[in-house]
C-alpha cells in the first residue's frame, strides 16, 4: 500500500516565485485568462470536454469547485476492514466476472482486488460493461471508497466509489480529504482533480480580490487566494470550512449586488401594469374546469389577482407541495393577463413538462380563446421561426417552453406576465432574463412556482423581494401515498405487488438505479434495466422506457403512450422527477433508493397519488451508508414537504464535508441557500449597503467588483454599472 501523503506542499508554495523569469515563450499566456488547453495536463482534446462544463480559461478551472468531498484519510488494509465501516482501500485488480443471477434476475459484475493483507470483492448490479473496464486494468492499482460488508470473513463492497491509481499521483487522490468535482462524459473526476491541481500550481497566485476592502474588514473575511486553494485541497475540515465560508460569501455578495442594482433601477424607471381583470373572466375560467377549485387555490388566485390589478409589478412566489394543483392557478393568471390585452410566457425546466403543460393549457385555455404555442429546443427551425413571428407580432397570446424561451430572438409584442414553474430548477439569472423580455416601457408581472418549501424569511432573501402565497391544501379525495422500504431480498414480493396492481388496471413507474458518473452510463443502465424487466421479469406486460438521452420526440412518444395506457410499467430515470402527471399511475418503485437525495425522492414520489386510487411508493435497496438509511427512514415516515426539507438540511448539515452539494434553488457554484442562510443575510446586507452608497460602483475601491459583475452578470445589470 502506498504511504498516504497528506502533507504535500500546497500548490502555490511550489509555484514559480513572481520574480523568476517566465519559462514560456508567450508571456500573455501566463494570465488567468490563459485558454484552458495550455494548463498542464489538459491539451486540446480535454479542452473541448471542459468546454461542456463551461470551462474555457485557467481561471474557470480554479473556480470550478468540488460538489462533494471524500474523506480518504481513513485508510484500511483490506484485511482490517470492519463490517459496515466507511473506508478507503487500495488494491490491485485481479480480475472481473459477469454473472446473471437466476434467483434475483440480475446482471452482476464482480471484481476482485487484493493488497498485502487480503482480498475484497466489488459488486455492481446492472452495469455489465464494468467487466471489460476492470479486465482492462487487471494488475493495476485502484482506490475505492465505500462501506465494506463482512460475510463470514469474506469482504464485499456493493457499488463503491472507485478510481484507478498511478503511483506518482497518490498524494493527490488518497490519504487526504479528496475533492470530487462535477464532471462530464469523457473526463473522470480524477483527471479533473489533477488538472485543477496543476492550474492552482501555476495560476493560483494570480487570483485577485473582488470584495471591497470595507466589506472584507467589516466581516473579517480571509483572503480569496488561499480560500480558492483550500476549497479544492484542504488539509483538514477547519481549513475547508473557512475557505468555503469565504467563497460562499463572495458568491452571494455578487449576486445580491446584482439584485440591489436591479431593484434600484427598476423601481426608478419602470412602472408595472395595472391589469383591469373583469370578474367574469375568472367566472368563465371556473366554469370551464372539470373540478371545483380548492379553498387554497381560490385564495391564492385572489392574491394574484390583487397583485395584477395593482400598479406595482407583481413579484410573487407560489409555494405548494407536489400535487397541490399549482398549474391551474397559473392558468387563471395567464387568462387574466391575456384577456386584458397582454401576452404571457411560462418557463419550465424540462421538455417533458413543457409538453405536458402545453397539453393541459390547450384543453383549458384554447376553448376560451387563448392562442398558444410551445417552444422547446427540439422544435424545428421553421416552426420556431413561425412561433417567434407570432409572439413578436402579438398574434400568439401565450407560450410555454423551456429555456429555449431565453434565446435572443424570442421577442414579444406586449409581454405582461411571466410564470416560472419549478423555480428551484432555475437560477435567478434565467428568471430575470425572461422578465427582461418584457422590459420595454413597463415591467411585467412575475409569478414563480415551486414545490420546494422554503421558510418565508429565507424566501424573501433568496428571491429578492418576492411576496409568498402558499397552497396548503390538497385537492379533495386524495389518499396519502403509502411508502414502504423493502430490502433487496424482498424484490420478488415487490414484483408480485406490481403485477397485481397492473391486473387491476393501474400503471407503475419503476425508477432505475441512479448512475451519477455520466448521462451516457445512466442511459445504458436504464436501457439494460428496461430490457431485463421486459424480458425476464414481466414478459407478459408492456414495459416502456424513458430516459434523458432520448431524442425529444421519443420522450414525448413514451410519455404519451404511458399516459394513454399503452404500457403498464414505465422504466424511467429522474427525467420524470418534475411535473409529470398521470393519475392512473398509482405506484412507483425506486431502485437503489438510498442513492437519491431526500428532495429528489419527495419529488419522485409526487408523481403518484394524483388520482382517486390508493397509491404506493416502494423504496428498494440496502443503502450502503448511514445517510442513505436515514433518508429512507425519513421518506417512509412522512409526506410533508416542509418536514422533509428540514430533515434534508439536518442530514446534510451546512458545515459537513458534503455540504457544498448544490441545493439547486439557485444556480450557484458553492453556496447552499438553505444551509448558508446566515452568510446570505450578511452578504445581502453588505451588498445593499455598497450599492446604496455607490449605485454605479464607480469608486476606485469598487472597480474590481464592477468589472467582475459586468463579466459574470452583464445582461442583468440594465446598463447601469460602470
Ligand atoms: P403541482 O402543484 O404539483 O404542479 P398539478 O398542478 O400538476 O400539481 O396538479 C396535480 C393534479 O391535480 C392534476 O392532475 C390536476 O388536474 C389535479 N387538480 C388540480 N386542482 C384540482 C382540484 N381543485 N380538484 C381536483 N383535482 C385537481
Ligand atoms: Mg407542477
Amino acid at each position: 500500500m502506498p504511504v498516504p501523503n497528506s502533507t504535500a506542499p500546497p500548490p502555490s508554495e511550489r509555484a514559480t516565485a513572481p520574480g523568476e523569469p517566465a519559462t514560456r515563450p508567450d508571456p500573455a499566456a501566463e494570465g488567468l485568462l490563459t485558454p484552458v488547453q495550455f494548463v498542464k495536463g489538459v491539451g486540446p482534446r480535454y479542452a473541448s470536454v471542459l468546454e461542456k462544463l463551461g470551462i474555457t480559461t485557467a481561471e474557470d478551472l480554479l473556480f470550478h469547485f468540488p460538489h462533494r468531498y471524500e474523506d480518504r484519510r481513513n485508510f484500511r488494509p483490506l484485511g482490517r476492514v470492519a463490517h459496515g465501516e466507511m473506508v478507503v482501500c487500495t488494491g490491485r485488480v485481479l480480475g472481473a466476472t459477469l454473472e446473471r443471477s437466476a434467483r434475483r434476475n440480475l446482471a452482476l459484475v464482480k471484481a476482485v482486488i487484493q493488497d498485502s493483507s487480503g482480498t475484497a470483492e466489488l459488486v455492481f448490479f446492472h452495469q455489465h460493461w464494468l467487466r471489460n473496464t476492470f479486465e482492462k486494468i487487471k494488475g493495476l492499482e485502484i482506490c475505492l471508497y465505500g462501506s465494506g460488508q463482512r460475510n463470514g470473513g469474506r469482504l464485499t463492497f456493493q457499488h463503491p466509489e472507485w478510481e484507478e491509481l498511478t503511483q506518482d499521483e497518490n498524494s493527490l487522490h488518497v490519504g487526504r480529504i479528496v475533492p470530487i468535482h462535477p464532471s462530464t462524459e469523457g473526463l473522470t473526476p480524477k483527471q479533473l482533480r489533477g488538472m485543477i491541481w496543476n492550474a492552482l500550481d501555476r495560476y493560483g497566485q494570480l487570483v485577485e480580490e473582488v470584495l471591497p476592502p470595507e466589506v472584507m474588514e467589516a466581516h473579517r473575511l480571509p483572503r480569496l487566494r488561499p480560500a480558492v486553494r483550500h476549497v479544492h485541497f484542504p488539509e483538514d475540515e477547519a481549513q475547508l470550512e473557512q475557505a468555503r465560508h469565504r467563497l460562499v460569501f463572495d458568491e452571494l455578495f455578487r449576486l445580491q449586488c446584482v439584485l440591489a442594482i436591479r431593484k434600484r433601477s427598476v423601481a426608478d424607471t419602470l412602472p408595472g401594469i395595472a391589469f383591469a381583470v373583469e370578474p367574469k373572466v375568472l367566472e368563465e375560467f371556473r366554469r370551464s374546469l372539470p373540478y371545483e377549485l380548492t379553498g387554497a387555490q381560490e385564495r391564492v388566485i385572489a392574491e394574484i389577482q390583487t397583485d395584477m390589478e395593482g400598479p406595482r409589478p407583481m413579484q410573487r412566489l407560489l409555494q405548494g407541495d407536489v400535487g397541490s394543483g399549482k398549474t391551474v392557478v397559473a392558468g387563471a393568471a395567464i387568462l387574466a393577463a391575456v384577456r386584458t390585452g397582454y401576452q404571457a410566457a411560462m418557463m419550465v425546466p424540462t421538455e417533458i413538462l413543457a409538453e405536458q403543460h402545453y397539453a393541459v393549457f390547450r384543453r383549458l385555455l384554447e376553448p376560451l380563446g387563448v392562442r398558444m404555442h410551445r417552444l422547446v429546443g427540439s422544435v424545428r427551425a421553421k416552426g420556431k421561426r413561425q412561433i417567434k413571428e407570432e409572439l413578436q407580432s402579438g398574434f400568439a397570446h401565450f407560450v410555454v417552453g423551456t429555456h429555449a424561451l431565453l434565446e435572443d430572438d424570442v421577442q414579444f409584442q406586449q409581454l405582461g406576465l411571466v410564470v416560472v414553474d419549478e423555480q428551484h430548477r432555475f437560477g435567478v439569472v434565467q428568471r430575470l432574463a425572461l422578465l427582461d423580455k418584457g422590459m420595454q416601457n413597463h415591467s411585467p408581472d412575475m409569478l414563480v412556482m415551486t414545490a420546494t418549501p422554503i421558510p418565508r424569511t429565507l424566501a424573501l432573501t433568496v428571491y429578492g423581494d418576492l411576496d409568498v402565497s402558499v397552497i396548503n391544501e390538497m385537492p379533495p379525495g386524495r389518499k396519502p401515498v403509502r411508502t414502504y422500504w423493502k430490502r433487496e431480498q424482498q424484490r420478488e414480493a415487490v414484483y408480485r405487488g406490481v403485477r397485481s396492481l397492473v391486473a387491476e388496471g393501474r400503471q407503475v413507474y419503476v425508477v432505475c438505479p441512479l448512475v451519477e458518473a455520466s448521462e451516457k452510463l445512466q442511459m445504458r443502465a436504464a436501457t439494460e434495466f428496461h430490457e431485463h424487466l421486459q424480458t425476464e421479469v414481466f414478459p407478459d406486460l408492456r414495459v416502456g422506457l424513458i430516459h434523458g438521452q432520448m431524442p425529444s420526440h421519443e420522450k414525448d412518444e413514451a410519455m404519451d403512450r404511458f399516459r394513454e395506457g399503452g404500457c403498464d410499467v414505465l422504466v424511467a430515470t429522474v427525467v420524470i422527477e418534475v411535473g409529470v402527471d398521470v393519475p392512473n399511475a398509482c405506484c412507483m418503485v425506486i431502485e437503489d433508493a438510498g442513492r437519491f437525495g431526500l428532495a429528489q425522492l419527495h419529488q419522485l414520489r409526487g408523481r403518484v397519488g394524483r388520482g382517486e386510487h390508493q397509491s404506493y411508493c416502494v423504496l428498494l435497496g440496502d443503502p450502503k451508508n448511514e445517510e442513505g438509511v436515514q433518508r429512507l427512514e425519513v421518506i417512509t415516515r412522512t409526506t410533508d414537504g416542509f418536514e422533509i426539507a428540514e430533515e434534508d438540511l439536518k442530514l446534510r448539515g451546512p458545515g459537513e464535508l458534503s455540504g457544498t452539494k448544490q441545493s439547486g434553488i439557485l444556480q450557484l457554484r458553492i453556496a447552499n441557500i438553505i444551509g448558508d442562510a446566515a452568510i446570505l443575510q450578511q452578504a445581502r446586507q453588505a451588498a445593499f449597503a455598497v450599492v446604496e452608497q455607490d449605485p454605479r460602483l464607480t469608486a476606485p475601491d469598487h472597480a474590481r467588483l464592477a468589472a467582475a459583475l459586468r463579466k459574470q452578470y452583464a445582461s442583468l445589470l440594465l446598463a447601469t454599472v460602470g
